[in-house]
């Protein structure tokens, strides 16, 4: 057997950069993975069994069923697809590498399209409200080694990033912190009892969709100035004055939020004041803030469509030239008002997580689908294109949610004569090129 040793995870926007893994000795097989969570141990070994994958494209027939097409067909239909249209989307972006993103990228601005990840149904407002207000922030390793103080607002990372409290947040030892846990006070911001409010020293049991209300009071105990109202958000009043104690009294703190605050009510207008409590409590100690993002490289999609055209997310180029209007030029609205008249998606599931409406919508339009798994959208999609797995059977470049760039690696080879997704991407290029030529 082999062993590759300093693999990262490719999962969830933790990047876990210290896994095991252990194959066969012709390097066809995942034997075993150390280090990582259950959920990342499992995408790794899921891949390796080639049993239930699908190695080559399939097109939608008209009675439902798919059949198998080769790789230099489904490029021919995508960039036909992408040619053809007026305004296609060109959705997703967030399950693979930046050199993957970057290529895609060129391939919208030739086609006029609106390139999207999926920030649109998650951080999102996180990035708008950066625009609006910018971002006291660290790394995560600065995390580990100096904070002291830990707000979890809106997000349960003992379910969502398992690894994230080992690692970074909560538990670890670091250079400046070598009591680990007891060295920290945690705070958890949450509606509901978790995993994860169950290890607070305090948690502020916010009424749902009060998050804006909460974080309002918080910038005011900090400051030291009365609250009205013996509750405030579903808090008690004393509650909010000890938090806000807690977290001056600290040495370096930071504030983690998740969707539970991004996609409530309030949206970006929550992460401008969380910001704000960022920065008020700069006054009294050294205080950072992190966002909790999903995928594994949502971060890298913002990062590269930010190189290549000055906005993070929702970028429409049918104009010749790069708009951005997060509500106008996101994928959900534009599905929502009908404007797209194609669907391209990799490395993400609308089908699974856009309003039905959406889902609908996309069905009717011509459409491809690029991912290694059968997926809600890959079953409604006309076209759908298997592709090799980033991180675990091609490597490239990746974001960690603190804006850190890693390279990932690969450990075994895909099934024979699949492409990878920056393979595809360039055949697809390449056409586009032949038929705007044309
Ligand atoms: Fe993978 Fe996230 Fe688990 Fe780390 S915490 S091993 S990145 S799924």
């Amino acid at each position: 057997s082999k062993t590759v040793t300093d693999v990262i995870c490719p999962f969830c926007g933790t990047l876990c950069d210290d896994l095991v893994v252990v194959t066969d000795d012709e390097g066809k097989k995942i034997l075993s993975v150390e280090n990582a969570c259950a959920i990342g141990a499992e995408k790794f070994l899921h891949s390796s069994d080639h049993s239930h994958r699908v190695t080559r494209p399939r097109k939608l027939q008209e009675d439902g069923s798919f059949k198998e097409i080769t790789y230099e067909e489904a490029i021919e239909y995508t960039a036909q697809m992408l040619v053809n249209a007026k305004k296609p989307s060109m959705y997703g972006w967030s399950s693979t590498n930046c050199e993957s993103q970057s290529v895609g990228h060129e391939i919208a601005e030739l086609c006029g399209a609106l390139v999207d990840n999926t920030a649109a149904v998650c951080h999102g407002t996180t990035l708008v409200a950066v625009q609006n207000v910018g971002i006291p922030s660290c790394t995560l390793g600065e995390v580990k080694n100096r904070a002291d103080r830990i707000i979890f607002w809106g997000s349960n990372p003992a379910h969502g990033h398992p690894r994230h409290m080992s690692r970074y947040s909560i538990f670890p030892r670091g250079y400046f912190t070598g009591k680990g846990q007891k060295q920290r006070k945690i705070i958890v911001v949450d509606p509901r009892c978790t995993d994860t409010s169950s290890l607070a020293d305090v948690h502020l049991q916010v009424e749902q969709g009060y998050d804006y209300e909460l974080l309002q009071a918080l910038r005011a105990a900090v400051r030291g100035q009365e609250l009205t109202g013996d509750i405030i958000a579903g808090v008690p009043k004393e509650k909010v004055y000890e938090a806000a104690e807690m977290l001056k009294s600290g040495r370096f703190g930071v504030i983690f939020f998740g969707m539970g605050v991004t996609q409530s009510l309030g949206k970006d207008h929550n992460i401008d004041a969380a910001i704000m409590l960022t920065k008020d409590l700069n006054d009294y100690t050294k205080f950072s803030i992190i966002a909790m993002r999903g995928h594994y490289n949502v971060t890298g999609s913002g990062q590269v469509l930010g190189w290549q055209f000055g906005f993070p997310y929702s970028v429409d180029l049918s104009r010749g030239f790069a708009r951005y209007n997060p509500g106008e030029t996101g994928t959900i609205e534009v599905l929502k008002r009908k404007e797209i008249d194609a669907m391209f998606v990799l490395g993400s599931d609308p089908g699974a997580h856009f309003p039905m409406q959406c889902v609908k919508e996309i069905s009717k339009l011509p459409s491809v689908a690029i991912d290694p798994h059968i997926t809600p959208t890959t079953s409604i999609c006309k076209v759908h294109v298997p592709v090799a797995f980033v991180g675990v059977e091609v490597g490239g470049n990746c974001y960690r949610m603190d804006n850190v760039p890693i390279e990932s690696r690969k450990v075994v080879e895909p099934p024979e004569g699949m492409l990878t997704d920056q393979q595809f991407l360039e055949g697809v290029l390449k056409r586009v090129r032949e038929l705007k030529a044309n």
